[in-house]
């Protein structure tokens, strides 16, 4: 028998006393797709065309190597940072956009090391965290001659003490969409004396954060995700003011260096977080990725996470009445997961492509994993009750049994 669940009119009339519904417009999405997948790369928002066309056309066309002084196009990696710092509580001159998330682990993990010699045997992450947290803390363990320890989840906690060197979790998983409680293990970690460092990229612009109040010192975020910079977005690395003397970053290039264009041999570091910049900076993807977190930084990142919540709740509901055969993973308590819902499935990667199909984008996350991201600047609740309605569908018709989507693809 079939449980109860929301109607579409219900669902409508909630889109209409919805205060956010008019960021919808700030974003050119194609008509008919309804894109759950805002978590693995996000929307093109409507500015980001038109400073494109300028950052092409007049700043590079016209301007040259002159907009390096001109466009501040130098100031970029600072500017953007400082901004991305009001969207996870950190201050001024505490964050620098730049590189890849992989790379700024790389950056951070590397300086911290170095800054506390023979203190500790491990490195403490998560197995099941992103593949590339695991692989670089790996490389880098290895180059410091200690041991990685991804450890269950849920022992976490009691692994940390004197032996671990550093920590590296991800503060919402990508895939389950686990989100640890930053200020209870930060402060675990601080008592025992350990750095850590929080991988942010499934949260910021997700959920409310502040790394402040939550003691928080070193992290590296994500720009294409919930910023919606654009597909390879540069990333953002953070380190609080207090920590930032102590550290230099191991790969030392001369936008790092305190005067870059002194041109001279020997390397000093820039006195403020641009000494976590190593070469030239990608300035179209930068200029892209400011567009993004200029529309975040408009929008209340509160109300954000409040509708995501009704979102989540909206979502649940229906699937658990009309998809029950897809498992939900996620927790459904707000306060311990991010902004994407989660549900196993063995045939979760044939259901995603047949629900693509449909129109509606999620993704697939193996081996056996179906992800919806919800994001609330450009999600209503009719979006969620149609891609429930369609993978009712999908579901009840068998149509993901067809051999058109068993094909693999090579980004899923
Ligand atoms: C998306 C994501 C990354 C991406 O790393 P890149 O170097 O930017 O490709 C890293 N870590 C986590 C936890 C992620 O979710």
């Amino acid at each position: 028998m079939m449980t109860d669940f929301p109607s579409l009119a219900e669902a409508e009339a909630r889109d209409a006393a919805d205060p956010l519904r008019g960021w919808r417009e700030r974003f050119a999405l194609p008509e008919g797709v309804i894109y759950l997948d805002g978590n693995s790369l996000g929307a093109l928002p409507v500015a980001t065309r038109g400073l494109m066309h300028d950052a092409v056309d007049r700043q590079w066309g016209e301007g040259l190597i002159r907009s390096w002084n001109d466009a501040d196009w130098i100031g970029a990696p600072r500017r953007i940072g400082d901004k991305i710092a009001r969207l996870i509580g950190a201050a001024p001159g505490e964050v620098i956009a730049c590189d890849s998330v992989t790379v700024n682990l790389y950056k951070l993990m590397g300086a911290i090391l170095a800054a506390r010699p023979g203190q500790g045997r491990t490195i403490l992450t998560e197995s099941g965290n992103f593949p590339t947290d695991l692989h670089v803390a790996a490389g880098i363990a290895a180059q410091h001659g200690l041991v990685l320890d991804a450890a269950a989840r849920d022992s976490i906690v009691e692994q940390i003490g004197p032996d671990v060197a550093l920590i590296v979790l991800t503060h919402v998983h990508y895939k389950t969409g686990d989100r640890f409680d930053m200020a209870a293990i930060q402060a675990l970690a601080d008592a025992h004396g350990v750095p850590l460092i929080w991988d942010l990229s499934h949260s910021t612009g997700a959920v409310p954060l502040n790394m402040a109040a939550d003691a928080a010192r070193f992290a590296v975020g994500c720009g294409y995700k919930y910023l919606n910079g654009g597909p390879g977005a540069p990333a953002f690395l953070y380190v609080a003011a207090e920590a930032l003397e102590f550290l230099g970053s191991p790969i030392q290039g001369w936008m790092g260096h305190a005067a870059p264009f002194a041109m001279t041999d020997g390397y000093e570091p820039a006195p403020g977080i641009e000494r976590f910049l190593a070469g030239t900076p990608p300035m179209l993807s930068l200029l892209a990725l400011e567009a993004g977190v200029d529309l975040m930084l408009e929008a209340d990142c509160h109300a954000l996470w409040g509708k995501s919540q009704a979102l989540f709740d909206f979502l649940s509901q229906l699937m658990a009445a009309r998809c029950p055969e897809l498992v939900p993973i996620t927790p459904a308590r707000g306060d311990l997961r991010g902004s994407h819902a989660s549900f196993v499935h063995p045939n979760a990667w044939p259901i995603n492509r047949a629900l693509i199909d449909a129109g509606v984008i999620g993704d697939f996350r193996a081996p056996d994993v179906l992800r919806l991201g919800l994001t609330p600047l450009y999600l209503g609740f009719a979006d969620i009750w149609h891609a429930v309605d369609r993978l009712a569908t999908i579901m009840g018709e068998g149509r993901w049994q067809r051999d058109e989507y068993k094909v693999a693809t090579r980004v899923t």
